[in-house]
């Protein structure tokens, strides 16, 4: 039997289906990547996946064809969504790459780790075998949205996500630019109502010769609506 849930999704593409967006394919990534120690630990980041959770369904109720990379969350799948669940970075580099190409819409919500452990122990490090202080090394992870750049559709739209504690729209700004996005949805972590751990966010929408424009306090579902409805002028225009 269906879910309350499930239904209200179903019945909202019946009767809603977006004209941008019917037989459309969309690719979002979303949550966090763990990257392993060791068998039981690893370095990870706070991100719930909820915005990239929020996007999907979103998309799928207007009609798309979605594909959810995800890293490991806690959320209830999208219903209706191709959910591909991943762990780590490269994983999620794997299955952006494997996808990419049919995408019309790209929307990369995931807070991929930057680095990543250089060699994952293969046995649990023990406390005893360590002292006091564990040094690391790191490597770079893969930059996903920026790597599969040549991958993507002819006319695809592509959308970007920046978390900033400080110089926002001066951080955002770069990235827009180095990692090819259409537009960025920039947001300030340390603000109340946008981050993490909330349902909310307080959002700033980037695009190349635009001024930068601020968006107030919207739930994250709302702000997935925004953005479709910002790529879908964008999809549009591109025929
Ligand atoms: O982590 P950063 O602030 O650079 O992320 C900006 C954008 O790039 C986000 O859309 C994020 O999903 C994407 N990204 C990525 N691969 C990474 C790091 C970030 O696709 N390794």
């Amino acid at each position: 039997m269906l879910e309350p849930r499930e239904i209200v999704e179903h019945v909202g593409r019946a009767l809603g289906t977006d004209a941008a967006y019917g037989g459309r394919r969309v690719l979002v990534t979303a949550g966090p990547t763990r990257e392993a120690i060791d068998p039981v630990r690893y370095v990870g980041n706070r991100s719930s996946g909820r915005m990239g959770y929020a996007v999907a369904q979103a998309a799928w109720r207007r009609g798309a064809d979605v594909t959810l990379v995800s890293g490991p969350s806690s959320l209830e799948p999208p219903v209706g969504v191709d959910l591909v669940r991943v762990q780590s970075a490269e994983e999620m580099l794997e299955a952006v790459k494997g996808t990419i190409g049919e995408a019309d819409l790209t929307v990369f919500a995931a807070a991929v780790a930057d680095f990543r452990p250089l060699a994952a122990e293969a046995e649990k490090v023990k406390r005893e075998s360590v002292g006091d202080a564990v040094d690391f090394t790191l490597s770079a992870n893969p930059d996903i949205a920026a790597g599969t750049r040549d991958l993507r559709k002819s006319g695809a739209v592509t959308v970007g996500f920046a978390l900033e504690t400080s110089d926002v729209i001066e951080n955002a700004k770069k990235k827009l630019e180095k990692k090819g996005f259409d537009f960025l949805v920039a947001n300030d972590v340390t603000e109340e109502g946008a981050g993490f751990d909330v349902e909310t966010n307080r959002v700033t929408v980037l695009a190349p010769g635009a001024d930068p424009e601020a968006l107030p306090l919207m739930s994250k579902h709302a702000v997935g609506e925004e953005i479709l409805d910002r790529a879908a002028r964008l999809l549009g225009a591109s025929g």
